[in-house]
């Protein structure tokens, strides 16, 4: 049924870069096989999911949907992949996202543009895109992205899906193409909060290849789903509903949190501060752990290397030059400019000073609410085209997304409402370091 769905929808949507139709199906009959003989027997069984392209699998490309990885194939699966795997869910293909998951519309993609299911004119978000359109028009029963600054979040929130970054050290990276080291998060995407709790629940893992991943208890996700919410104190920045957010969004979040009170939640508004030095932080320290990963691809150990070069330090040149495209360059400049000596003082050193004040920020409010609830973007899917032209006012679309991050924190988001255009609209729940459940909790009382 998948499969029909992605023929019948994927020239339109383009939220997949690549489906091995046979493959998919030699792998559907033997978990069939593997469920009739007993080696199979959880939840997910059977279940066909999608697979953002930064995620490797083995023998099937992983692009980054970047050129300069146009023909890898990995020959190792990521220990996320491992798990949905040995879960016997049924992997469909790896879904379209923004090159290196860098950009907010999947737009900077070197192959496709994903189109929002919802209004083919509008972007599907990002970077996750792929993944989270995948999941809107029913070309996949859920998927796994990537959240580095927002990527599940925003995605889900224009696509009307849920998804969730989990806390930091809750899914290895190991196999995860790296952007943002210290960021990056693997996390679920689906139709609802049961899905993702029992996505979560798979694969989340203790893992020695990651020396960043965590021993968890507590992780039946699952056992949240439908718990009384009565009494949860649910904190609302008052800066995240002042200027620069589009009135329907507004509206969209007030109308969450009465609802949310009439569940019986306390619902009250508070000072969180810091929010205009989140973006700054969040740039400079995601580019200059950009400029530093995004080294190993030098035309010579794997990737695109170019045709024609003198010398070795031309081939690099023309290697990276070709192969990158320009938000990706960008990044790089911006890294390496703030990691050199004479700045690194300046900008790097004082993101991370700021770094620290943000989480001190969100510890001093969880001391207080369960929950601090908002929007996951400032406007509903912009209209393709919009947001390329002028990438600082896309950096600034992040404003909610990103503080999170830079916390390690858990975020989820879930959608509440539509605007008059027919868009989506998600609201974003943040809860304090393993608290996923109490998201979960939150998520599945809101739809
Ligand atoms: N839009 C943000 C960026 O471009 C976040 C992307 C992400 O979470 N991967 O960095």
């Amino acid at each position: 049924a998948s499969l029909a769905q992605i023929a019948k929808e994927d020239q339109k949507i383009r939220a997949y870069l690549t489906v091995d139709e046979e493959k998919v199906l030699a792998r559907a009959k033997e978990v069939d096989n593997g469920i009739r003989s007993g080696k199979y027997t959880g939840p997910l069984a059977g279940v066909p999911i999608a697979v953002k392209d930064n995620i490797c699998t083995k023998d099937m490309r992983t692009t980054c949907a970047s050129k300069i990885l146009e023909n890898f194939v990995p020959f190792y699966d990521a220990t996320a992949v491992t798990r949905i795997t040995d879960a016997g869910m049924v992997i469909l293909g790896k879904t379209n996202m923004d090159e290196f998951a860098m950009g907010s519309t999947t737009e900077t993609s070197a192959f496709a543009v994903t189109k929002n299911p919802w209004d083919t004119e509008h972007v599907p978000g990002g970077s996750s895109g792929g993944s989270c359109a995948a999941v809107a028009a029913g070309e996949c029963f859920a998927a796994l992205g990537s959240d580095t600054g927002g990527s599940i979040r925003q995605p889900s929130s224009y696509c009307g899906v849920t998804g969730i970054k989990p806390t930091y050290g809750t899914v290895s990276r190991f196999g995860l193409v790296a952007y943002a080291s210290s960021l990056d998060q693997i996390g679920p995407i689906g139709k609802n909060a049961a899905d993702c709790a029992a996505l979560l629940e798979t694969i989340t893992i203790h893992d020695e290849k990651d020396s960043t991943s965590m021993e968890r208890t507590d992780t039946d996700f699952t056992s949240a789903i439908g718990k009384d919410i009565r009494g949860m104190k649910i904190g609302i920045p008052k800066e995240y509903l002042s200027d620069g957010l589009d009135d329907d969004v507004r509206a969209a979040i007030e109308q969450c949190a009465a609802y949310l009170k009439e569940c019986g939640a306390d619902v009250e508004y508070f000072d969180l501060g810091l929010m205009e030095y989140t973006i700054p932080a969040y740039y400079v320290i995601a580019a200059a752990e950009a400029s530093s990963n995004l080294e190993r691809f030098d035309g010579v150990k794997y990737g695109y290397r170019a045709k024609e070069y003198e010398g070795l330090h031309d081939m690099y040149k023309r290697s990276r030059s070709e192969g990158f495209g320009p938000e990706v360059k960008r990044r790089i400049m911006l890294g390496s400019f703030v990691l050199s000596s004479g700045y690194y003082d300046a900008y790097y050193l004082k993101a991370l000073k700021v770094r620290a004040l943000i989480k001190k920020a969100f510890d001093d409010a969880f001391a207080k609410y369960d929950i601090i609830l908002g929007p996951a973007a400032p406007t509903a899917a912009p209209k393709i085209g919009t947001s390329l032209s002028d990438p600082m006012k896309m950096y600034l679309s992040d404003i909610y997304t990103v503080a999170v991050n830079l916390a390690g924190l858990p975020g989820l988001t879930v959608p509440c409402s539509m605007n008059e255009k027919g868009l989506p609209i998600g609201v974003q729940l943040l809860g304090d370091c393993f608290r996923e459940k109490t998201l979960f909790a939150a998520a599945s009382a809101i739809e």
